[in-house]
């Protein structure tokens, strides 16, 4: 069947030129696939049987990106294009990187190496599309499988496993029979294969439109691999439906709220998440089954444990969940709180230490000795404009501090 697949300027472009120096050259992979499936694709990459040394001495500028698996990055304005040697993967230690790369002539030699059928297409305008594995046609049946034996392939990289579901999640394709029964008797073999690259793949399983299908990696057996704090969730009780956004940390939130935070932390801390994420994580899996505020005050308090971005995530989670889960407000609440929380902001009520009316300076220079009670009292005043907003001016805490202060020597 002829297809023809719109290459971008630049991509045909780099095409172009090893062509004119003798060497043929594709777009291939995960583009190929999106191309084909109207999915925009996220980068384009390009295989060439030209060796790296010599696509560098084409281009000139480019960026040593993976040379050692055959790869160059060439920088056309604000994106790059992997230019990668036709290779086959030598040798599998343990299932981890292969001890080799062999460059090879042959494409078809660079496209078996590839994990599914639906991956393993290189297309050009000279040509067209090259698919010998018949992943068109997977496609067509909405069917991921793998190039060869799948049980070979789940063995050399037992990452293909996490990819599998990964791929069927954000396609919303089956993964053929085959290939299926092979991941699960392989999924032991994920022991080898490091944090960052599972993660990698769960959190883009999280981000698709079927978040929840991260069931299956508890179905395959794969969940203990993931880690231990992760296989303690509750496989029936993972529901987070389609309505969250597409946020990292809000869809992490959502598949670990059943935990403690701590135990939602140490998850996240195992799979080598960032720290920003484990933290908001911390505070959202914390909080959703909390009142966010029955009244402004309370409102106001809530917000000043955190920043407003994350708020807005909290009361964000607290929507997508709340057909599946208990949450202390109805929709109706929900809205009041987003529109009270929005008069608060306006308003420019306090709601930080930033936001005080007076510093740390203000108080030393009243003649309060520097030290922690500094600090113990600004919260003291925090506390207090939370509850009422008008008292944030430097008069009025100042003679509040007196009054403490009075208080204290009587
Ligand atoms: P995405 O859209 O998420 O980028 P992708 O299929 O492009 O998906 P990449 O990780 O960018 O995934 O890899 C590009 C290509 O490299 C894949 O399409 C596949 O052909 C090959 N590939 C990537 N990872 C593996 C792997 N672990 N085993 C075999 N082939 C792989
Ligand atoms: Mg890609």
């Amino acid at each position: 069947m002829d297809v023809a697949i719109h290459i971008p300027r630049a991509a045909a472009e780099i095409i172009g030129k090893l062509k004119r120096h003798g060497f043929e050259a594709y777009v291939v992979g995960g583009c190929v696939r999106d191309a084909l499936l109207g999915r925009e694709p996220g980068d384009w990459d390009i295989t060439t049987p030209a060796k790296p040394e010599q696509v560098k001495a084409i281009f000139g500028r480019t960026v040593d990106t993976g040379i050692k698996h055959g790869t160059v990055t060439i920088l056309r304005g604000r994106t790059g294009y992997e230019v990668t040697t036709y290779r086959i993967d030598g040798e599998y230690e343990d299932g981890r990187h292969p001890k080799t790369v062999e460059f090879t002539p042959d494409l078809e030699e660079d496209l078996k190496r590839r994990d599914f059928t639906m991956n393993a297409m290189a297309y050009n305008d000279d040509r067209g599309l090259v698919d010998i594995f018949g992943g068109q046609k997977d496609m067509e049946a909405r069917l991921i499988r793998c190039v060869g034996r799948a049980e070979d392939r789940f063995s050399e990289d037992a990452l293909r496993i996490l990819r599998a579901l990964r791929f069927a999640a954000q396609l919303d394709f089956e993964i053929e029979e085959e290939t299926e029964a092979a991941a699960r008797r392989m999924a032991p073999n994920l022991v080898h294969v490091s944090k960052e690259r599972i993660q990698t793949e769960l959190t883009k399983l999280l981000l698709s439109e079927n978040p929840d299908q991260i069931r299956r990696v508890f179905d395959c057996g794969a969940a203990r691999y993931v880690s231990d704090t992760f296989a303690k969730l509750d496989p029936e009780r993972i529901a987070m439906g389609r309505g969250l956004p597409a946020k990292k940390s809000l869809r992490w939130a959502a598949l670990l709220r059943q935990l403690e935070p701590a135990e939602a932390k140490q998850v996240l801390r195992e799979l080598k998440l960032d720290n920003d994420t484990i933290a908001g994580v911390g505070t959202l899996v914390e909080r959703w089954r909390l009142p966010a505020g029955r009244t402004q005050a309370e409102l106001r308090r809530t917000m000043s444990r955190m920043t407003p971005e994350l708020f807005d995530d909290l009361l964000r989670l607290k929507e997508g969940i709340m057909e599946y889960d208990r949450i202390p407000e109805s929709r109706e609440d929900l809205a009041r709180i987003q529109a009270d929380a929005a008069q608060i902001r306006a308003r420019g009520d306090c709601i930080s230490l930033k936001m005080l009316a007076v510093t740390g300076g203000d108080l030393i220079a009243a003649g309060m000795k520097p030290g922690r009670q500094v600090g113990e009292l600004l919260a003291r005043l925090l506390e207090l404009v939370l509850e009422h907003p008008e008292k944030n001016t430097k008069e009025t805490l100042m003679d509040a501090v007196s009054a403490l202060a009075d208080r204290c020597k009587a």
